[in-house]
C-alpha cells in the first residue's frame, strides 16, 4: 500500500524530491486549488502538505474521509482549520523550527533599515537626488527593544538585540520569570506596564483570539512618542487603521511590517502611501535556507507520522507522545489491551474514567496511555473514527470526565496502570476497576478486574465469564468448549464474595451462538470473547 500525498502549494524541491524517493508514497502536485477543488481533491489523499497559500478549511477537512495528517511547511496555521481537524482526528504539524533564523534577521534587517531611513533613501536616490538632510536617523545601540511574544523568534531577535548594546525587556504571558537570557532581558507579564519603556517595538506571538490587534489605539496611546513598531509575526496582531493614524500625529515614528490583516495587501491601502512605513510582502520565512529545510521537515515529519514512527511539530496535541523505550511500549500496549478487556463487564454510558499511573516509568507517556485508553473503551461504540489527536475531545464532547493521575508505585516496583471507569452494570455501583502491569519479562499482565484478582496475559482469544460460585461451573464450560470443539489454553479463576470470573484464553474463537449456548446455563451470568493480538510491543520477538 502506498500512502497518498497531495502538495497543495508550491515547495521547496527539497521535500517533494524527498517524497519522490520513497517506496511507499505516491505523491501529487496540485498548486492553485480554490476551496472547493480542494476539498474535492482532498478526499483521495491521507497526507496533505500545505504552506500559507491553500485554506484547509473546515469544509476542505469535513470532506478528507481519509485524511490523517496535515503538514504545515513554516510555522503559522492561520489557514488551518485547527479546531476542525482536531475533531476529525487530523493531526495538524508544522516546521517552526525551520525559519526561526531566517525570520529574527528579517526582522533584525527592517528594524536597521527602519532607523536609517534605508527605504525612502534608496527611493530618493533613484529618482536622481542627493538629499543628505532628509534622512536622520537613530542609533539603536543604547535604545530599549519591546519584545511582544518571548517565543523561538522573540528569543533569536532578544539575543541579537544585545549583541547590538540595545536594552531589551519583553512581554510574554506563558513566560513566568522575572528575566530572561541569563538576566539579561527584564520580562513584564502585563503588556501596558512594557509598552511605554519601548523604543522599538516588536511582534512575535501567533495569531488567536488574544493578540487579534494586541497593539490597538488605547495601546499605541501607552507607547513612547516616536516608537518604532514592527511586525513579522501575523498582521492581525496590529490594528493596521490605529498605527496610521498614530503614523499621522507623529506618536509612532515609523513602521516596519512583513504581514498584513489581508494578504497580499490591498494596492491602494494607506500603508503602501505612507512615507514612514517599510514594507515588504511577507517576506520573513523567504531564504534559500529555510525553504529548503521547511520543505524537507514538512514532508518528513508528515511521513514519520503516516509510518508509525512518532509526531513531531504537532500543533493540535499535546503531550502525547508515539515514539516509546521498550517499557513503554509494552505499557501503552497494556492499556488499550485493559480497556478492551473492561469494556464488555460496561452495561452503561461511561460517565468517568480515571487513570492512575505509577510514577518513574510512566510519566512522560501519560497522555498517550490515557488517549489509549479511551480509543479501546470508545471506539467499539461509535462509528467515527477516534485517534490520540482526537480521542480526548471525542470523550469530553459526550460528557466524559476523563482524569489521569501520576500514584505512587513505588510499593509495586513495577509500571503498573489502574483504571476505573464509572459506567454502571456493577451491583453495588461502584466504578469499574482494572488493574495491569508489566513484569520484567516485557509482557504485560492483567492482575484484577473488579475485584477479582488474576495474573493474567492478556492475548490471542480471551473469554471472560462470570457465574456464580458454585461447584459444575468449571465442568459447564469446559462441556460447552468441548462439544464445539474448541480447546482450552489456559484458564485462571477468582473468587469474590458469591461470584467468579473465570478468565479463558482459547485455541479459536466461539462463535455467537456458542456464546450464547454457553450464557444459558443457570448460574452464568455473563460470557464476553475479547481478540487480542499474540504479539506484544515492546517485548523480544
Ligand atoms: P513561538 O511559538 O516559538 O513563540 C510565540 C510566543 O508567543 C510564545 O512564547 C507564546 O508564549 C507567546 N504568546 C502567545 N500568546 C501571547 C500573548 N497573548 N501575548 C504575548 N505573547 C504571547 O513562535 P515563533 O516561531 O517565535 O513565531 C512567532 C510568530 O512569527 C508566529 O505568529 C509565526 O506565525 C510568525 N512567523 C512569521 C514569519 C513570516 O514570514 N513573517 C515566519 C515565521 C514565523
Amino acid at each position: 500500500m502506498k500512502y497518498r500525498i497531495l502538495a497543495a502549494d508550491d515547495l521547496a524541491e527539497e521535500g517533494i524530491a524527498f517524497l519522490r524517493a520513497q517506496d511507499d508514497v505516491a505523491l501529487d502536485v496540485r498548486t492553485g486549488l480554490s476551496e472547493t477543488a480542494l476539498a474535492e481533491a482532498v478526499r483521495d489523499y491521507d497526507g496533505l502538505i500545505v504552506r500559507s497559500g491553500a485554506k484547509v478549511s473546515a469544509g476542505v477537512l469535513h470532506a478528507a474521509d481519509r485524511l490523517k495528517v496535515v503538514a504545515r511547511a513554516g510555522v503559522g496555521v492561520d489557514n488551518i482549520d485547527v479546531d476542525q481537524a482536531t475533531a476529525a482526528g487530523v493531526l495538524v504539524l508544522n516546521t517552526a523550527e525551520a525559519s526561526t533564523l531566517t525570520t529574527a534577521e528579517h526582522t533584525f534587517a527592517l528594524m536597521l533599515a527602519l532607523a536609517r531611513h534605508v527605504g525612502p533613501a534608496y527611493l530618493s536616490m533613484r529618482d536622481g537626488q542627493w538629499q543628505r538632510d532628509s534622512f536622520n536617523g537613530v542609533q539603536l545601540a543604547g535604545k530599549t527593544l519591546g519584545v511582544v511574544g518571548f517565543g523561538r523568534i522573540g528569543r533569536a531577535i532578544a539575543r541579537r538585540a544585545l549583541a547590538f548594546d540595545m536594552n531589551v525587556v519583553a512581554y510574554d504571558p506563558f513566560v513566568n520569570e522575572a528575566t530572561a537570557l541569563d538576566g539579561a532581558v527584564a520580562m513584564f507579564n502585563d503588556v501596558d506596564a512594557m509598552l511605554p519603556q519601548a523604543d522599538v517595538l516588536t511582534f512575535h506571538v501567533p495569531l488567536n483570539d488574544r493578540t487579534h490587534r494586541l497593539l490597538d489605539a488605547r495601546r499605541l496611546g501607552l507607547c513612547r512618542d516616536g516608537v518604532l513598531v514592527l511586525n513579522v509575526s501575523r498582521g492581525g496582531v496590529l490594528d493596521e487603521a490605529a498605527l496610521v493614524d498614530a503614523l499621522d500625529h507623529g506618536k509612532v515614528q515609523g513602521a516596519a511590517l512583513d504581514v498584513f490583516e489581508h494578504e497580499p495587501l490591498a494596492p491602494e491601502a494607506a500603508l503602501r502611501r505612507h512615507s514612514r512605513v517599510l514594507l515588504t510582502p511577507h517576506l520573513g520565512a523567504s531564504t534559500v535556507e529555510a525553504q529548503q529545510a521547511v520543505s524537507r521537515d514538512a514532508a518528513e515529519a508528515l511521513l514519520d507520522y503516516l509510518r508509525g514512527r512518532g509526531i513531531r511539530g504537532a500543533v493540535n496535541i499535546s503531550g502525547v507522545r508515539l515514539e516509546f523505550n521498550p517499557i513503554e511500549a509494552c505499557c501503552v500496549d497494556l492499556a488499550g489491551r485493559m480497556a478492551r478487556l473492561i469494556d464488555p463487564m460496561l452495561t452503561e454510558g461511561i460517565r468517568r474514567v480515571r487513570i492512575g499511573i505509577t510514577s518513574a516509568e510512566l510519566r512522560s507517556v501519560g497522555h498517550t496511555l490515557e488517549r489509549i485508553i479511551l480509543i479501546g473503551l470508545l471506539q467499539p461504540h461509535l462509528d467515527a473514527s477516534l485517534n490520540v489527536v482526537n480521542a480526548r475531545l471525542v470523550a469530553e464532547g459526550r460528557g466524559i470526565a476523563v482524569s489521569t493521575e501520576v500514584v505512587d508505585g513505588s510499593d509495586v516496583g513495577r509500571p503498573t496502570i489502574d483504571l476505573e471507569i464509572d459506567a454502571g452494570g456493577r451491583r453495588d455501583n461502584r466504578p469499574h476497576r482494572i488493574v495491569g502491569s508489566v513484569y520484567h519479562d516485557m509482557r504485560p499482565r492483567v492482575l484484577e478486574i473488579n475485584g477479582y484478582r488474576m495474573d493474567m496475559v492478556p492475548s490471542g482469544c480471551m473469554v471472560l465469564i462470570q457465574n456464580d460460585d458454585r461447584p459444575g461451573m468449571v465442568g459447564v464450560v469446559g462441556a460447552e468448549f468441548g462439544q464445539a470443539g474448541i480447546n482450552i489454553a489456559d484458564m485462571t479463576i477468582s473468587r469474590r464474595a458469591d461470584t467468579a470470573l473465570m478468565v479463558l484464553k482459547l485455541d479459536t474463537t466461539p462463535t455467537i451462538e456458542v456464546q450464547e449456548l454457553l450464557g444459558r446455563n443457570p448460574g452464568i451470568r455473563r460470557v464476553a470473547v475479547v481478540q487480542f493480538p499474540d504479539e506484544f510491543a515492546g517485548s523480544a520477538p
